[in-house]
């Protein structure tokens, strides 16, 4: 059950929600043309005939978009349709050259499958997959170029997407970024798509009805193409409220299509909602269905990476990390990979198990090395401090050349510089001193000068013990071995 509380309403309303995500396929070619589909480009300088609809153009199905979109269905445990069609959406767009969209209607290439939400405190909750299937992204209309015209850009034309139909399985706007959140991590695990929102290549559609709670689902609203997973939680938020408000004021919901507009932080009427069969679909004449054998399912399958949840179950068997560290590491696969170089380089240099340095490296990986990356506005991809140079850190304090305390501002001069750890204590003398000769002398100094003190201890202050382990620490600029100071000098204290 969610606690989620609709803003102003009662505790007995409930919100449900469904996401349609597009998500633009990693590909080099479009879907049915070999125009290229990079971001960034001029302004129709990735558009083929076939884009521009120039009459008699025939499409051509790109393998490699539908095998992303199988690798995708796998990814996700959904069910892989060995049959699928493509059909003609038909509607009227500036920015649709062709008068109809092509997409995938009664027979999509990717059935049911399961996402699973990674909610706080550990908490999971499985959200169902309805399907996915494959379609043509439009062009972009551009009204702001100029005072009289509308320009077109086709450069998306043709561009191949995933709609990815989640269940009504949601009940809050954090259930929502999480199932977000999670579907990018996957999609970029195993690279069918770039999960850059500001960029437009993962786009959703948010379906937001509200009930009490154990009545029927209510009629629902659909917030077209919100950009952030930020804004997709606050369209939440007032999208349930403005509907709570109709409701409890005697109105009733109609179906329909909305807009987002976070800077008035309200929803708005488009259009009323369309019909599939408003719009005409048909099986696509120029197209074939597309029908897989086992074989061409169990390639994309072998070709898959390890995912996040399985690698986030191994982090915390195999390697004993808890469930929130282990989580941390593998939101994203750059860091799950630097972590992974990590545990292996530390554990080579100190000749012990992954196992027994792993949670120090997590520690060390998602304290320090995060922490700093998050206060200089940089990405893990970013990083001045490569994986085999924190391992080199690492391992200084595993065999006590310096203290976990110098490793710190060891740190600091290499997340700076960029040098190693090992040319920094050599240059800056930074060693620990671990010889006891040299301890033990600095001790009998120690005591020597403070008279007052050791008298006050043996008369039973026993707290001065720490200002004296503080002086031995201030006489060696913090590189005594803290281990061999506590050893020798209790006794001497005692005498
Ligand atoms: P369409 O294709 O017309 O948009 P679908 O039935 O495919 O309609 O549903 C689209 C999305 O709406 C799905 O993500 C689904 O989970 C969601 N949805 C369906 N019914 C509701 C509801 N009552 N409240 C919230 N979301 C819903
Ligand atoms: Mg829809």
């Amino acid at each position: 059950m969610s606690s989620y509380r609709i803003q102003g309403a009662t505790a007995d309303w409930e919100v449900v929600i469904g996401l349609e995500v597009h998500a633009q396929v990693i590909s080099n070619a479009k879907l049915f043309s070999g125009a290229a589909t990079e971001f960034g480009a001029e302004p129709n300088a990735q558009v083929s005939l076939v884009d521009a609809a120039m009459p008699g153009m025939l499409p051509t199905i790109n393998g490699e978009c539908v095998r992303q979109a199988v690798r995708t269905g796998l990814a996700l445990g959904a069910q892989i349709n060995k049959f699928s069609v493509f059909d003609r959406k038909n509607y009227f767009y500036a920015d649709l050259p062709q008068g109809y969209q092509i997409s995938q209607f009664k027979h999509p290439v990717v059935g049911e499958g399961t996402i699973v939400l990674d909610l706080d405190e550990g908490a999971s909750k499985e959200v169902g997959v309805e399907r996915i299937h494959l379609e043509q992204d439009a062009g972009k209309s551009m009204h702001d170029q100029h005072p009289q015209f509308t320009y077109v850009d086709l450069n998306r034309s043709g561009v191949a997407l995933m709609e990815i139909v989640s269940m009504p399985d949601m009940r809050s706007p954090e259930e929502a970024g999480a199932y977000l959140t999670k579907l990018r991590t996957i999609l970029r695990y195993i690279g069918t798509c770039d999960g850059n929102m500001e960029q437009g290549s993962m786009r959703a559609d948010v379906n937001v009805s509200v009930r009490k709670v154990g009545d029927p689902l209510g009629t629902r609203c659909e917030i077209k193409n919100v950009n952030s997973i930020r804004f997709v939680r606050q369209a939440i938020e007032v999208e349930a409220r403005r509907q709570v408000d109709i409701i409890e004021a005697g109105g009733t919901i109609d179906q329909e299509t909305r807009l987002f507009d976070p800077n008035k932080g309200e929803t708005r009427s488009m259009r009323s909602k369309e019909e599939a069969h408003d719009y005409r679909y048909f099986p696509d004449p120029d197209l074939l269905p597309l029908e897989f054998d086992d074989a061409f399912i169990e390639a994309a399958r072998d070709s898959l990476p390890e995912l996040p949840d399985e690698k986030k179950s191994r982090f915390m068997q195999a390697l004993g990390l808890n469930d929130y560290s282990a989580g941390v590491l593998v939101a994203e696969k750059e860091a799950s990979e630097f972590f992974e170089t990590l545990v292996a380089e530390v554990a080579k240099a100190t000749k012990k198990d992954a196992a027994d340095v792993a949670v120090k490296a997590s520690n060390w990986l998602t304290g320090d090395l995060f922490g700093a990356l998050n206060k200089a506005g940089k990405t893990i991809a970013e990083t001045p401090v490569s994986a085999a140079q924190g391992a080199e850190l690492l391992a200084l304090i595993e065999d006590n050349t310096i203290s976990g305390r110098i490793a710190k501002d060891v740190f600091e001069i290499m997340f700076e510089t960029g040098k190693d750890a090992g040319a920094i204590v050599e240059e800056k003398g930074l060693k620990q001193v671990s010889d006891t000769g040299e301890i033990e002398k600095i001790i009998d100094d120690i005591i020597a000068a403070n008279p007052n003190q050791l008298e006050q201890y043996r008369a039973g202050k026993d707290k001065l013990l720490g200002f004296f382990v503080g002086q031995v620490m201030k006489a060696t600029q913090g590189k005594a071995n803290p281990g061999v100071v506590n050893k020798l000098l209790k006794p001497k204290l005692d005498g």
